[in-house]
């Protein structure tokens, strides 16, 4: 018999590139009973387990590992409720190659124990054995009342988890969400074939059994202001996200068919163009260029690929290696045919003029402009600064372009909100317990670091809320 550390990761299984890229469903497929117990005992529970320690969230991690080894499914996934309530999407999106897997001490000699895979085998194990999730069971989880109002501003993974805790501690907490569905980006943003939404609506539902309030359609800098919130709460928590798109700034962004990602994606996900009955206006084309390399641009591409487009090319300015999303991902957009130009960057988008009746006097986008790059000397972020080489201009066809190049912060949550400080990137200003310029709001999340991933929004979430609950206690 092999010796653990040398047995190989247990693959799992997919959907073929050839059948999914013209289907929502979700790609890759899970673990079966048997596939997660192989690949649980490969751990060598170890005594000082290093993959704790890249967790943002504290999963007992060899615990639930364990569990699963001995076929207790279901108690591995109440150890991993005992610190993260939305295990089904960490699974699933959390970038475990750089935090719990790349720490795990079989990665040193081999493969990575499968962490995130077996997280989320555990936990649709039980949801599919017991159906819901509801943490408020009676048995002891959620302290007594304390008398003590927070509000959350923001329903992505930052605010769900941070209203968990609270609401854990005792205390009543209201989540006021600015769209009409909860989630973030979780649900407006990541699209169904990495992370399906009834996962979503399930793992929300489950913090809302813990006794939270969520008002949808209730955006502050509008229906009330964050100052009259934080007047009226005794804690206030901000997690608001980064969902303002960025643009380049080049000749040709405001043609019809050039979108922002985010406007995209919201589209296709949240008010569900990928459905065929869908009344969501959403431009299919035929040849579309993406500009970025983060998962963003991956999720465009691969969603207008979905939508019935020939050829998809993501367009970015640094190399392979260079790319920011997770190595998973770019693979699965090339194998499902996603063109790459690498080093590469638009110069401007090129329109044609349309046939001139009423009915179509408008600029739609024809193609887009780009110049090769190549590296020069790392910049201030440690990567090597592309460089444009003059004269070598080409053009891609296209009739859609999606812009992916980051977001910022959207500025509404800062109308009337005086005393709340802002960073020179737009983000807010926080201390080490996450407490902002005015003492009874806390903030975490993308709305403080800029755009971010889903586990770091969740540690913030739970680091604030442990802040709030301390505030709350003294005051
Ligand atoms: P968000 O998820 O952005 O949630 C903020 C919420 O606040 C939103 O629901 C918004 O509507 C609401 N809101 C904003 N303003 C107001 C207001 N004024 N009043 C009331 N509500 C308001 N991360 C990963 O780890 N893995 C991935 O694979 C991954 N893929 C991604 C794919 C896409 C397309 C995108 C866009 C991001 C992806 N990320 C991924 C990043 C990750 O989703 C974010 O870092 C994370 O969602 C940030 O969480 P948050 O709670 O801070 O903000
Ligand atoms: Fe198991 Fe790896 Fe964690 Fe050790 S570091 S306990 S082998 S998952």
């Amino acid at each position: 018999m092999l010796k653990k550390e040398k047995a190989a990761r247990v693959d799992m299984p997919q959907q073929s590139a050839d059948i999914r890229r013209s289907n929502f469903d979700e790609v890759a497929l899970g673990y079966t009973h048997e596939q997660a117990t192989l690949e649980a005992s490969r751990c060598i529970q170890c005594k000082a387990p290093r993959c704790m320690g890249g967790c943002p969230v504290n999963i007992n991690i060899p615990a639930f590992i364990h569990l699963i080894a001995e076929g207790k499914t279901t108690e591995a996934a109440e150890k991993i409720f005992e610190t993260n309530l939305l295990p089904s999407i960490c699974g699933r999106v959390c970038p475990q190659e750089t935090q719990c897997e790349e720490l795990c001490i079989l990665g040193k000699k081999g493969d990575p124990i499968a962490i995130g895979r077996l997280e989320r085998f555990a936990a649709d194990a039980y949801r599919a054995q017991v159906k819901s999730c509801r943490i408020d069971d009676g048995s002891g989880c959620v302290k007594p009342a304390t008398g003590k109002k927070a509000a959350v501003i923001g329903s992505g993974p930052a605010g769900l988890t941070a209203a968990a805790d609270l609401a854990k501690m005792g205390h009543t907490v209201t989540i006021f969400e600015s769209l009409h569905a909860p989630g973030g980006v979780l649900t407006y943003g990541i699209p169904a074939f990495r992370l399906p939404k009834d996962i979503v609506a399930a793992e929300i539902d489950d913090v809302l059994s813990l006794g939270v309030e969520m008002k949808t359609d209730y955006v502050i800098g509008r229906i009330k202001t964050l100052n009259e919130i934080a007047d009226e709460y005794d804690a206030v928590f901000l997690g608001t996200g980064a969902g303002l798109p960025n643009f380049m700034g080049i000749e040709g962004e405001n043609l019809n068919g050039v979108y922002s990602a985010n406007e995209f994606l919201t589209r296709v996900n949240l008010m569900k163009a990928y459905q065929k009955d869908a009344d969501t206006m959403i431009r299919r084309g035929r040849n579309v260029v993406v500009v970025g390399g983060g998962n963003v641009a991956m999720d465009a591409a691969r969603s207008a690929l979905r939508l019935g487009a020939s050829e998809v090319t993501i367009v970015y300015r640094r190399g392979d290696a260079e790319l920011p999303a997770r190595r998973e991902e770019i693979e699965n957009a090339k194998q499902e045919g996603i063109e790459f130009c690498l080093l590469a960057n638009p110069q401007k988008i090129i329109g044609e003029y349309g046939d001139g009746t009423p009915q179509n006097r408008r600029f739609d986008v024809k193609a887009v402009e780009c110049i090769k790059m190549e590296l020069g000397e790392p910049d201030a972020s440690g990567r090597r600064s592309p460089i444009p080489i003059n004269g070598s201009e080409f053009i891609i066809d296209a009739d859609v372009v999606i812009m992916a190049i980051g977001t910022s912060p959207n500025p509404l949550i800062f109308i009337d909100a005086a005393g709340i400080e802002q960073t020179k990137k737009g983000t807010i200003a926080v201390n080490n317990d996450l407490q902002t310029t005015r003492e009874n709001v806390f903030a975490g999340g993308d709305i403080v670091t800029g755009a971010a991933t889903v586990i770091s929004a969740m540690g913030a979430g739970k680091k604030a809320a442990k802040a709030m609950n301390d505030y709350m206690m003294k005051n």
